[in-house]
């Protein structure tokens, strides 16, 4: 459906070709539209918009018109063309024609007295962002319970943005589009307003955007849908945290973002657990259950995934032509450039799995076991890293323990970073070089610190 920047540059398109152009009368091939026969001789005097109308200034009357899901204007010297072909307004050596393969597109027509920005339909259109002051906007926002990307496509709260920009705008702005509008600060209601004045402007500047349908005038498609941040971005990587964008139903409306940019507990931190194999990763995690803490293990995640998840296994099919787990395993550790893949392939799944997990979970702080953390890229995704750091004393006995000869081990993290450069990377560092009661006491320290 169009929006404010469609609308706009359908708008910016007529203008030149219809401005002071004299419309000597209208055929209308569908009854709907049957009030706009009463034209003839009329002289396009301006073309304006309000939200996502246009409203045609004629010398006696104002035409309001709204383009809904289909709707489409042609300037063409042809006659009629097509069966969707509403409406034709005649010039003396063109014709515009309306056209409307949903026909949900409305005509209003006003004569010159008439007050129509305060009466129906434009009396419900509120201001645009372009327009509104932050706290005529935090005032709107604060009578409403409905999530912001409700109350945002709400017409008469602010004017112009639809589907496909507010999803831009929440993400701008930061704003998980599940939160109530009325906690909505004034500060972030100032961040909205911003983020929306770019992002229209932009969309404007290019044309709108062309995702389904739009055409602007004469086939004309827009160029903003490639400008896109999260809207239609499901599974690809947020441009600033580098985690996965996800698609979910809210207020009906399908709806893109970033779970850990757009937080819908604000006070909530994430904190990575990562390490080299078996440098004590899931012990650390262990006492942190231990100790009530809010704990989730990817590799868990994965796992359970491996079991239930069709669309994973799927995607590991495509990528790699195998499903069994050994045969993943010895893939993997013959090849390094299969674990990419393989990693490339499930670290959405399981990305999404743990996203909806914390998204119930009201914890403060959120520890999550990630053991290929730095491989996949997904720091950043996270406040704050633990790097779990073994002595190569402690890492001899655990993988004799373990039954792993150290060829195997050195084979198995081949394509894992190096101790030292996961450590460098780390906001915090755990040396698992003593026994489990040193690093419960290590642990507890640590904790401190993050809370204070
Ligand atoms: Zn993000």
């Amino acid at each position: 459906m169009p929006e404010l920047p469609e609308v706009e540059t359908v708008k910016n398109k007529l203008l030149p070709s219809l401005k002071n152009k004299i419309i000597k009368s209208v055929e209308v091939y569908y009854e709907k539209h049957s009030s706009l026969r009463q034209i003839k001789d009329e002289k396009i005097l301006d073309i304006k918009r309000k939200g996502k109308y246009l409203i045609f200034v004629l010398k006696s009357y104002f035409m309001v018109s709204h383009l809904r899901m289909e709707g489409k204007y042609f300037i063409t010297s042809q006659e009629r063309i097509n069966k969707h072909d509403l409406v034709k307004f005649i010039f003396d050596d063109f014709n515009l024609i309306y056209n409307d393969v949903r026909k949900f597109g409305t005509f209003n027509l006003f004569n010159k007295d008439e007050d129509i920005y305060n009466i129906y339909p434009l009396v419900e259109v509120g201001m645009e962002p372009f327009d509104i002051d932050k706290d005529t906007l935090y005032n709107l926002l604060n009578k409403r319970s409905e999530p912001i990307k409700s109350a945002l496509l709400d017409q008469s709260i602010i004017a112009g943005l639809g589907n496909i920009y507010v999803d831009e705008v929440l993400f701008l702005s930061k704003i998980n589009p599940y939160q109530k509008a009325n906690t909505i600060t004034l500060e972030e209601t100032e961040s909205i307003i911003d983020s929306s004045i770019k992002t229209l402007n932009k969309a404007i500047k290019l044309g709108g955007s062309t995702i389904k349908s739009f055409e602007s005038l004469n086939h004309e498609i827009g160029h903003f849908q490639t400008e896109l941040l999260v809207h239609l971005r499901e599974g690809e990587r947020c441009y600033t945290c580098n985690g996965y964008i996800i698609k979910n139903r809210c207020g009906g409306r399908g709806t893109y973002y970033c779970p850990t940019c757009q937080r819908l507990n604000k006070n909530q931190k994430l904190i990575a657990i990562t390490g080299t194999f078996s440098s004590g990763k899931s012990t650390v995690l262990k006492i942190l259950k231990e100790l009530n803490y809010s704990t989730y293990s990817l590799d868990e995640i994965y796992n359970d995934l491996f079991m239930n998840s069709k669309e994973m296994l799927r995607s590991i099919k495509k990528a790699l032509g195998v499903t069994s787990k050994e045969e993943l395993r010895d893939l993997v550790f013959s090849d390094e450039s299969k674990n990419k893949l393989l990693m490339d392939a499930t670290h959405k799944y399981v990305m999404e799995a743990l996203y909806k997990k914390i998204e119930k979970d009201n914890s403060k702080l959120i520890f999550v076991e990630a053991p290929l953390l730095f491989e996949g890229k997904l720091e950043k995704t996270f406040d704050k890293v633990i790097d779990v750091y073994e002595s190569e004393e402690v890492l001899s006995q655990i993988l004799k323990n373990k039954g792993f000869s150290f060829e195997e081990y050195q084979k198995r993290i081949k394509s894992q970073l190096s101790k030292e450069e996961k450590r460098q990377k780390a906001d915090y560092i755990v040396y698992n070089d003593g026994t489990q009661k040193d690093l419960f006491v290590k642990i507890k320290g640590l904790l401190k610190n993050m809370e204070e």
